[in-house]
């Protein structure tokens, strides 16, 4: 209205210049706080937006202080230099989005093949993975961990009374009370079927009778099927200090302590090194293997 667009070609000129100067620079600081996701690309795409937010920034100033026709913005700010700019800056944004969409689907092929489908814990290769190199890491600092391997009791006869549909809601509230009642930096995995393990970064062998206690105590409240009763959970408990920080070693002393734990009865925790048990709320018995 103001600027006769009829005859002027630059009417509307510093509101537009203004606003693309405005909107890229918005555009850089959005990319700039984006989560990064381990790489360079959301940074070099916020720089290309940056370099623009300026660019067009100089041109408003320019364009204000001396119009389109000045000298100044004829040699640097022409629409013919903004063209050559843009299409460069277009190159950098064009690779930087496949590179982006590339790393997306990278993160998530490797969330697929880490985690287990039906719980959402580590898989068996990822937790082993994970848990030998946490196990490593804490005994060269000197710090302890501990493992809790744990087998839902009689999970057969659930399947064999209820459905498999049943089965897996009891599999999916198990693994909810496990990672309910640890710290994020713990690692919990689905080991296979209804066998589960845990890795409490540098706790004793005392602090893992008492998450398994707690993770039975979540498990007998949480919501069940209509008619269907989740199965009572048994624990085999071993600490570094008691093996050697060897994951291998654990898993075969928790293992044998869980085997101890159905032989004794099931729905209790049942620890590697008994010297060292404690009464913990919810534990029926806390006595380690005969072998
Ligand atoms: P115990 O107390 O001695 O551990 O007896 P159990 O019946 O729990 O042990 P067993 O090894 O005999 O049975 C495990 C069952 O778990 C057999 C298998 O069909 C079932 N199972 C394994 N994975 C899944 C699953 O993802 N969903 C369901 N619904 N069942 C599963
Ligand atoms: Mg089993
Ligand atoms: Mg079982």
């Amino acid at each position: 209205m103001l600027e006769n667009p009829a005859s002027n070609e630059w009417s509307g000129g510093a509101v537009y210049l203004a606003m693309m100067a405005l909107g890229m620079g918005l555009a850089t600081r959005e990319l700039w706080l984006v989560k990064p996701i381990g790489s360079w690309v959301n940074r070099s795409l916020s720089l290309a937006a940056g370099v623009l937010a300026a660019y067009f920034l100089c041109r408003w100033v320019v364009y204000l202080a001396e119009g389109p026709d000045g000298p100044v913005f004829r040699t640097f700010f022409s629409p013919t230099v903004t063209s050559v700019l843009t299409l460069m800056l277009l190159v950098t944004v064009s690779y930087s989005m496949t590179a982006l969409s590339n790393e997306q689907l990278i993160n998530a092929l490797s969330e697929r093949a880490n985690r287990d489908g039906l719980t959402g814990l580590l898989n068996r290769r990822a937790f082993m993975e994970l848990a030998s190199r946490e196990v490593r890491r804490l005994d060269s600092g000197g710090s302890a961990s501990t493992l809790v391997m744990a087998d839902l009791d009689q999970f057969k006869t659930l399947n064999d009374t209820y459905g498999h549909t049943a089965g897996d809601a009891a599999i999916q509230a198990f693994s909810a009370a496990c990672t309910g009642s640890v710290r994020t930096i713990d690692l919990v995995g689905r080991y296979g079927g209804e066998e589960f393990v845990i890795l409490l970064s540098g706790a004793e062998q005392e602090t893992g009778q008492i998450v398994a206690a707690e993770i039975s105590r979540v498990l007998a409240t949480a919501p069940t099927p209509p008619g269907v009763v989740f199965p009572t959970v048994s624990y085999g408990v071993v600490a570094s200090t008691d093996t050697g920080a060897d994951l291998a070693l654990m898993i075969e002393a928790a293992d044998a302590a869980l085997y101890e734990a159905k032989a004794q009865g099931r729905n209790r925790v049942v620890t590697a090194n008994p010297a060292k048990a404690v009464k913990s709320p919810g534990a029926k018995s806390v006595r380690g293997p005969r072998s």
